[in-house]
């Protein structure tokens, strides 16, 4: 995968998560647009709105890293060990950070 569909697919991702969290939010607006037939029907369950927003939030901020790594030229590198991440992985999910084995040794540590 070459940069500029990277960050085109990150931007994408962005737009996406920025509607979500404003839903989950319930931002007004958001809502709207999201559901005009039945507004807020699914944020009834509190819990689960806020679980989702944690994981909407995090990976927001995971592809906003990504976004940053495009600018600086160091994209598609792991943030760990430099090593290029593989492409079946970008592909999966261009946010990823780090290869798969520094992601599995930073969850390990967790
Ligand atoms: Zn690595």
């Amino acid at each position: 995968m070459d940069v500029t569909t990277a960050r085109e697919r990150l931007e994408d991702m962005l737009v996406e998560l920025d509607r979500s969290i404003g839903v989950l939010r319930g931002d007004p607006v958001a809502v709207r647009e999201y559901s005009a037939a039945d507004a807020g029907s699914d944020l009834t369950d509190n819990d689960r709105a806020q679980a989702m927003l944690t994981v909407a939030t995090a990976q927001r901020q995971a592809v906003v890293e990504a976004i940053k790594r495009v600018e600086e030229g160091v994209y598609g590198r792991c943030v760990d060990c430099a090593r290029q991440v593989p492409e079946g992985r970008l592909e999966a999910r261009p946010e990823a950070a780090r290869c798969v084995q520094c992601q599995g040794k930073r969850e390990r540590r967790r």
